[in-house]
């Protein structure tokens, strides 16, 4: 049975990382996005509240947390900024999650220890300058050579691209499969930036998340250990989609954070902002703004609670899981836009932080799933057409 109350230690954890936020970024975010800068000083303190190893089990240096609690992190995470969120989606859920259920015992040891300590920050390279949502069209290739994976491509729009030392890497190992487009010829690498070949660069050009690193990274030849190849050879495309299931959850939840913020802000402003003598906030149409945001608070929250409670529960929940991110993450750029438009004109200054929820929420509606692939495999859900199946390798249930 599903229980809506927080436990204890999830209240806790709630409360404490809300307090950060408050205290430690908050006051701060705004110079940091008007700079378009990422405070690395951010990750220590991270580490050191446990949260980068959040849903890691301690044995693998990790704080033993269950599931909701990464969606509590990154709820109370984005409620600040997204870029923090961002954070937790790449290297906690995308990655350390993935090398907890598919990575060999030497592969947690050498990588995903330190992960989930903090010493090492970690992130997802799928997404190519002209591949997307078509994972298939992907065109970095590592080929085999004696005990070695010998790794070339380019991979772009990463997030902590500049900043991560480890990295899930895509591509062809079956070149035959590729110019079929059959994804069981598509393997999963960990490739370390310190590799021979491998070189990186941060994305100017970006217009939100402006607090967050987001970049490219090419691999020339980069020579890879085969002890580094991560599940069997042709299980990358599974392995892609795995790791999905845990960084869209904690984009759920995250945008969820975000419709909390954008509903707080508003409320305050209209309470405050009079005009034709009464607050805003007595006229029925600025009401109307405010409920929509609640009730998509308020679903959005149920949605990645119940993803969260599967996951406890060691059961399937692709469908539950991109339903939530799709739901919420559409629902936060509702929210966010109205609570623009609740502030007026004070909404298009940076004065005000609604700006910059508007701002980082569209990223959400296109990562990880674009707001049109998740409609599609929604309505293929319904129809019948797609069904969740078990995976070889599984997220470890929470006992
Ligand atoms: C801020 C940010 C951070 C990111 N971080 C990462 C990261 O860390 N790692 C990573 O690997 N990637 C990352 N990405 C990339 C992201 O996952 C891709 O942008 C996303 O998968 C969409 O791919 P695309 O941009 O190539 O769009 P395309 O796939 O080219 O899609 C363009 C448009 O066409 C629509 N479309 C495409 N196919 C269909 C279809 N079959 N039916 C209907 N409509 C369709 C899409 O919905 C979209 O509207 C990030 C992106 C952003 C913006």
């Amino acid at each position: 049975m599903i229980d809506l109350d927080l436990t204890e230690e999830q209240a806790l954890l709630e409360q404490s990382v809300r307090e950060w936020g408050a205290r430690e970024v908050a006051p701060r975010i705004r110079e940091l996005d008007r700079e378009h800068r990422f405070d690395p000083k951010i990750l220590p303190q991270m580490a050191d509240m446990g949260l980068l190893g959040c849903s890691v089990p301690t044995e693998y240096g990790g704080a033993g947390m269950d599931y909701i609690s990464l969606g509590i992190v990154s709820e109370e995470l984005e409620y600040v900024d997204t870029s923090l969120r961002v954070i937790i989606s790449v290297h906690a859920g995308l990655n350390c999650l993935t090398l907890l259920s598919w990575g060999t015992e030497d592969q947690k040891q050498r990588y995903l220890v330190p992960q989930a300590q903090g010493q090492k920050i970690s992130t997802y390279g799928l997404t190519e300058p002209d591949a997307g949502s078509d994972v298939r069209g992907i065109q970095t290739v590592a080929v085999k050579r004696g005990d070695r994976y010998s790794i070339t491509g380019e991979k772009m729009w990463i997030s902590l691209a500049d900043v991560a030392d480890n990295f899930l890497v895509f591509g062809w190992t079956d070149l035959e499969k590729k110019k079929q487009r059959d994804p069981s010829g598509i393997s999963a690498f960990i490739v370390e930036r310190g590799f021979k070949g491998f070189s990186s660069s941060t994305l100017k050009e970006k217009w939100g998340i402006l607090a967050g690193n987001t970049g490219s990274f090419k691999m020339e030849d980069v020579e890879v250990p085969e002890e580094n190849l991560v599940g069997r050879p042709g299980e990358g495309f599974k392995i892609a989609m795995f790791a999905l299931d845990q960084g869209r959850y904690t984009v759920a939840a995250g945008a969820t954070g975000l419709i909390r913020a954008s509903r707080d802000a508003s409320i305050r402003y209209a309470k405050e902002r009079k005009t034709f003598g009464v607050p805003i906030s007595d006229h029925q149409l600025v009401k109307e703004m405010l409920a929509q945001m609640e009730s998509d608070y308020q679903a959005s929250r149920l949605l990645w609670l119940r993803a969260g409670f599967l996951k406890n529960a060691g059961r399937r929940n692709t469908r539950e899981t991109g339903l939530a991110k799709w739901f919420s993450t559409v629902a936060s750029e509702r929210a966010a836009s109205d609570a623009v438009q609740i502030h007026g004109a004070n909404g298009y200054s940076d004065e005000y932080p609604v700006g910059r929820f508007y701002r980082n929420c569209k990223g959400a509606v296109i990562y990880e799933g674009t707001r049109e692939i998740h409609k599609l495999m929604q309505a293929d859900y319904a129809l019948g057409a797609r069904q969740d199946r078990p995976t070889r390798c599984e997220l470890p249930p929470i006992k």
